[in-house]
């Protein structure tokens, strides 16, 4: 069954911009799905309608509806959409620059979550990406980009996600770490059934891991269809 379903989805900015025009994305449960599609195409839309970050740029959701484990999401706050499981890695790496990866992570946990939890959540994360673990203690301003790009993911993991969400993870990586990172989110997913949704400009290495794509155009879905359906399309 789907864990997210969006359904025909609308998105106004400033009440006039019209940044989606009716997107449909089925999202279904231990899958993972990729958003494809140029600059300005509507997916970081698409992404905020879904985990609620709209509100923040003056945008809103003016038709359709979006459910998320068959409950109706569409209206809710996006601390709410947190609580239920829904992550989202916003594009350009977010992490505290003058803390350590070991204290972003403490700083990602959520409120009430146990000591061991949390460190059993770390130790987890650090198994997952080895280069984060021989950094951790380092100042995370100091790390690789793709290293920070690690932490990000980190820092989502450790509020145990029920659908991860990530936006443009490979930007300005080199190929290597685009496939190292890529290759270690397959795993997780594989390991853990983690229901990913995948925004990326870079539609090859994207349909390396997932299983469906969607390609997103001036605000509309023109393709949906297997990874092999697309790669053999493209
Ligand atoms: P993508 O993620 O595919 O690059 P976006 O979802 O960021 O595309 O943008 C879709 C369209 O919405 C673009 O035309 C963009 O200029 C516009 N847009 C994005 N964010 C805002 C905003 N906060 N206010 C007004 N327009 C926006
Ligand atoms: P990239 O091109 O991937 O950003 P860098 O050349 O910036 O790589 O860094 C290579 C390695 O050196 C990375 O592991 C990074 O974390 C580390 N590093 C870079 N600058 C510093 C610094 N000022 N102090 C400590 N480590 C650093």
């Amino acid at each position: 069954q789907n864990i997210l379903s969006m359904n025909s989805v609308e998105v106004l900015y400033d009440n006039v911009m019209l940044a989606i025009k009716g997107v449909s994305v089925q999202v279904p449960k231990g899958e993972m799905i990729a958003l494809l599609g140029s600059n300005g195409a509507g997916k970081s839309t698409t992404l905020k309608a879904i985990s609620g970050l709209l509100k923040a740029e003056r945008g809103r959701i003016s038709r359709g509806e979006i459910t998320f484990q068959g409950t109706d999401i569409t209206e809710a706050l996006a601390q709410k959409r947190v609580e239920m499981g829904i992550c989202h890695v916003i594009e350009g790496r977010r992490v505290f620059e003058h803390l350590t990866p070991d204290e972003n992570l403490t700083a990602a946990a959520p409120r009430g979550m146990s000591r061991s939890t949390l460190n059993a959540e770390k130790d987890k994360i650090y198994a997952y990406f080895p280069r984060l673990a021989e950094r951790k203690n380092s100042q995370a301003g100091y790390l690789s980009g793709g290293e920070q790009q690690m932490l990000a993911i980190g820092r989502a993991l450790v509020t145990q996600p029920k659908l991860l969400m990530l936006d443009e993870p490979s930007l300005g990586l080199a190929p290597f770490l685009v496939e190292e990172i890529f290759g270690i989110l397959q795993k997780i997913n594989n390991d853990e059934g983690l229901s990913v949704l995948l925004v990326e400009q870079n539609a090859l290495a994207a349909l390396e891991i997932v299983s469906q794509g969607y390609l997103i155009e001036n605000g509309r879905v023109v393709m949906h269809g297997t990874a092999e359906a697309l790669k053999s399309n493209s």
